[in-house]
């Protein structure tokens, strides 16, 4: 399961190693929200290619939150939760609301894996390294 590349995806892990963290902090601890890390405190990898790097996740993040509130309108609509508009809207909102943070996070990491390629030998000397 672990280094998978939906598993560093979706757990936030750098996309080189899979084993460094991505984010400086939980991603729902709200002071310091989605803020990257410089580099990958197990493999050095630098996380920014250039100034402004992870404004493009924003595209990202409109696609993931497009899926997101398809996912919360299946739920509640076949699941018989909700069947009038405005509170299939509602639970939609609400979802987008309670996710937002994750959302971030998840969007920056997928730009993020758009770009660095995993490389097997640096994490198997990484998880070696760690292990000594
Ligand atoms: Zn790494």
């Amino acid at each position: 399961m672990k280094r998978t590349y939906l598993y560093s995806l979706l757990f936030l892990k750098c996309p080189q190693c899979r084993q460094g963290k991505f984010l400086e902090a939980h991603p729902y601890k709200l002071s310091n929200m989605n803020k990257v890390k410089e580099k990958c405190p197990k493999c050095g990898l630098h996380y920014s290619i250039e100034p402004a790097f992870y404004t493009g996740s924003m595209y990202v993040s409109y696609a993931v939150g497009i899926a997101v509130g398809v996912a919360v309108f299946v739920l509640t609509y076949f699941t018989g939760l909700a069947k009038h508009p405005l509170a299939i809207f509602g639970y939609i909102v609400s979802g987008l609301f309670l996710l937002m943070p994750y959302i971030g996070a998840v969007s920056k990491s997928i730009w993020a894996h758009f770009f660095f390629k995993y490389k097997p030998k640096i994490a198997e000397q990484v998880s070696n390294d760690s292990r000594t």
